[in-house]
């Protein structure tokens, strides 16, 4: 590395400030073949050099005794100038007791006059600038030159140190400025670089007597390492109001901070903090919080639905996706009678085994995926009932779920309509039971999608009826055939009042709107007395039977038609 340095630049440029001109010509002489030589006959001069091209120069070999301004002063100013400070200085002095004091004062090393030995002279010349060219390198990878803070890759060294000698609980905690990027847009990089300098400065200044370290990891990101403390609020709050006295162009800086309290030591660092960015990236957006704890069951459950929806395509494509039958039965008579049935999909999972509707659909209806399901699970129903009317003779009506983004599908009547007649059936003998929140979330379109289908003849259920606030208003123009009660209702019909009245409620409902009552889960027989008390006709729940598989639902129709 240090040959690389070397031949890439063949000359260092070194400043000899020394106001006698025959010291000058001897130390010129001494080392212009190995150097470019500049010269200063006084302090001034040589920090007016200094100023115009501070990082052409390798070393500053400084006499102490000068007119205008000396050499200990020059080294003040070289020591306290950010620009100048990384440049060794070599102090020339006749005098011993300064050797010492200039070397406290921040030189690196000193020549005696007169200068006898020019061997030695240029070794130790060769030696301070190795030295100094070495600490940048190291430096450079282990400081973000813009801000001062640690770089990414030594953060994380640092941190794996640090676990080797302490096990005091920590926090890994991500900090992000929001719209970044577009501060840098609207008011240049220059000033998006006075920001992460002050965010870094104010880092800086409130960790100093903390527990703690920190870098920037990204353009706006800025990770810290801190012992677990309750309340980074306080910190937060500190560097916005350090901010806001700094007179920034974009005065609403807005901050998101992700925590992840208690890192677990059985995982790699970076992912401590990849977690804490997953709680810090879901304030993305949210104004009313700046702080947000990574919560692990909320990131197992995240990785699990990614899991889902990975696997659902070679899942449907290896029949992993079934289709279940649930019976609907008449009750008007002395004995229930198989009147239809509700297409409901089953996941068998080749290694989560069998999976609930209730833990996919609602994930799949979120991204659209469920429109695919959806389709098989028509194309499955479809072809089912075709199978029974051709084995028995007569139709058993199945009813399929149409999500609401169905709805929204332009093809949804062609689609229905090709799929029934591939497998010979009419609009009659599947029906489609559309959830009543989608009714209330689209009124408009769903009245017009539901119009062209009934016209078509399909009879529309309205699912889950209850659960989806409709307003009377709207029940009267919606066009429906069944009303499916909310099971909840059911459920409760017989533990608290409110249920049994609401569920009182639905069939005057369905009695103005002149349409039957499916009441779904009933698992009781009181309740199904209960119900058909109420003018109830037909029943969906376990008191007759759970979804079945084609096959056992089958051996269920035999039986009822037999009985
Ligand atoms: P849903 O359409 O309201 O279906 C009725 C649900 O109630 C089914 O749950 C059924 O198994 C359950 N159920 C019926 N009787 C009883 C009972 O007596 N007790 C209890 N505890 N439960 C009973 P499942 O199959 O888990 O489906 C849940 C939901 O998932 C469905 O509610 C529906 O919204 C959705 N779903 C199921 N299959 C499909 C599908 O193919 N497409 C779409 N879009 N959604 C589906
Ligand atoms: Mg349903
Ligand atoms: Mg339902």
């Amino acid at each position: 590395m240090k040959r690389v340095l070397q031949n890439a630049r063949a000359k260092r440029k070194v400043l000899v400030v020394e106001d006698e001109w025959i010291n000058r010509e001897i130390l010129g002489n001494m080392l212009s073949e190995e150097y470019d030589v500049a010269y200063a006959e006084n302090g001034q001069q040589a920090i007016s050099l200094l100023q115009e091209d501070a990082d052409s120069f390798s070393l500053i070999l400084l006499d102490l005794m000068m007119p205008v301004m000396g050499g200990e002063e020059v080294l003040k100013i070289c020591r306290s100038d950010t620009a100048l400070t990384g440049i060794p200085v070599i102090v020339i002095t006749q005098d011993e007791d300064a050797e010492v004091s200039s070397i406290r004062a921040g030189a690196d090393d000193f020549i005696k006059k007169p200068y006898d030995m020019p061997e030695v002279i240029l070794a130790r010349c060769e030696r301070i600038i190795d030295l100094y060219e070495q600490k940048k390198l190291i430096d450079s990878a282990e400081i973000d030159p813009l801000t001062g803070l640690y770089t990414r890759d030594f953060f994380f060294e640092y941190i794996r140190q640090m676990e080797k000698y302490s096990d005091a609980n920590m926090d890994a905690i991500v900090m992000d400025v929001e719209h970044f990027h577009l501060i840098n847009e609207i008011y240049g990089r220059s000033e998006g670089d006075r920001i992460l300098k002050k965010i870094s400065s104010v880092i800086m200044t409130e960790l100093r007597d903390s527990f703690a370290i920190a870098c920037r990891c990204a353009a706006d990101t800025f990770y810290i390492y801190h012992s677990c403390s309750s309340d980074y609020c306080m910190l937060a709050e500190k560097i916005l109001g350090e901010m806001a006295s700094v007179s920034f162009k974009s005065t609403k800086i807005r901050l998101r901070i992700g925590v992840n309290k208690s890192v677990d030591r059985n995982t790699a660092p970076e992912q401590w903090f990849d977690h804490a960015k997953l709680a810090c990236d879901g304030l993305r957006g949210d104004y009313t919080k700046q702080i947000a704890y990574y919560d692990s069951a909320a990131h197992d459950r995240q990785l699990y639905h990614e899991r889902l929806i990975r696997d659902m395509d070679s899942s449907i494509a290896n029949k992993n996706f079934t289709v279940y039958f649930q019976p609907k039965y008449g009750i008007e008579g002395d004995r229930p009678v198989l009147k239809s049935a509700e297409a409901l999909i089953r996941w068998i999972h080749p290694e989560l085994g069998m999976i609930n509707p209730g833990d996919f659909i609602p994930l799949f209806e979120s991204n659209g995926l469920v429109q695919k399901l959806d389709r098989f699970v028509w194309e499955e129903a479809a072809s089912q009932i075709a199978f029974w009317k051709k084995k028995f003779g007569f139709t058993i009506p199945v009813s399929v779920n149409v999500s609401r983004i169905d709805i929204f599908d332009p093809d949804l009547e062609d689609r229905l309509l090709g799929i029934l007649d591939k497998n010979g059936l009419s609009s009659g003998e599947m029906l489609l039971e559309i959830t009543e929140s989608a009714y209330s979330d689209s009124a408009e379109r769903l009245i017009e999608v539901v119009n062209n289908l009934r016209a078509k003849g399909f009879r529309i259920e309205m699912d889950d009826f209850g659960s989806g606030y409709s307003s009377l208003n709207m029940l009267t123009t919606i066009p429906i055939d069944v009303l499916k009660m909310d099971m909840k209702f059911v459920s409760n019909m017989l533990k608290d009042d409110k249920s049994l009245k609401l569920c009182e409620l639905v069939m005057d409902i369905s009695k103005f709107l002149e349409v039957p009552v499916v009441a779904e889960g009933v698992e009781e027989k009181a309740q199904l007395d209960k119900l058909k008390d109420m003018g109830c006709t037909i029943i969906q729940g376990y008191y007759f039977s759970k979804p079945l598989p084609a096959d056992q639902f089958e051996k269920l129709i035999k039986k009822e038609t037999e009985a």
